[in-house]
């Protein structure tokens, strides 16, 4: 059994009343009266331990509070990440259409697992030119749904720069892009996001991920190029 640390007072997330006695803990370090532990479940969102209301929603509240079911709320979301890529020189092609859909594909690398989002290249057909669409999941909460547009404006961004690159690279490059996205808010749920972005424990995006933090981490974004240009990448991630 873990000890816990308590401060003089202390409250349980979920019900408010002072610690004592037995508490758990889930993985963002919220403590709670051990007793909830067959009472409550964890947020598909967010990972938080929540005590579901009666009608049984997988969803915790504060998340459930910032669902996001509309294109056009997306689409304004999706242009301010644009203007950080921007920003920080980072190429995208001037529009990057979003669409929501209520069912997406499984993920390619993750057993089990859903997509929440994914970049969909569009060819070019009469006339057109070929363009990159977002398609995200509808309903994500707001604070999700930025760090999944940040991580699939990644994969455009990297596509821009034709860059060919073993799939820990590309996974672990968009998912620091969407860590440091997320470190532009000062919120617990940005906070959370970022917790679950660093503590993945998979060979793809946790291991892509923790390789290019260790050289990246303290630098700006518009150094992350030049660095998967000037590196020998093999096709599985090495140890940072
Ligand atoms: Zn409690
Ligand atoms: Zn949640
Ligand atoms: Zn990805």
């Amino acid at each position: 059994m873990t000890k816990f640390n308590l401060a003089p007072g202390a409250r349980c997330v979920l019900c408010g009343v002072v610690l004592s006695g037995q508490v758990a803990a889930d993985q963002h370090g919220r403590i709670f009266c051990a007793r909830h532990r067959t009472e409550g479940r964890h947020c598909r969102y967010c990972d938080s331990f929540f005590l579901p209301s009666p009608h049984g929603s997988e969803v915790c509240k504060p998340c459930s509070a910032s669902q996001v079911f509309d294109g056009g709320t997306a689409e304004i979301v999706c242009s301010a990440i644009a203007a950080w890529f921007g920003r920080h020189g980072l190429e995208l092609p001037r529009t990057v259409p979003v669409r929501l859909d209520r069912v997406m594909p499984a993920s390619p690398f993750l057993a089990g697992a859903r997509m929440l989002g994914y970049a969909e290249r569009r060819t070019g057909l009469l006339g057109l030119a070929a363009q990159t669409a977002i398609v995200l999941q509808s309903g994500l909460p707001l604070m999700l749904l930025r760090m999944v547009l940040a991580h699939e404006l990644g994969h455009v961004s990297l596509g821009c720069e034709q860059l060919r690159l073993p799939q820990w690279a590309e996974e672990g490059s968009c998912d620091w892009l969407a860590h440091r996205y997320l470190g532009e808010f000062g919120t617990p749920e940005a906070a959370i996001h970022r917790r679950r972005i660093a503590t993945r424990d998979d060979p793809i995006y946790g291991a892509g991920f923790r390789w290019v933090a260790a050289r990246l981490d303290g630098r700006a974004p518009r150094d992350l190029v030049p660095l998967l240009r000037s590196t020998r990448l093999p096709p599985t991630a090495p140890r940072p």
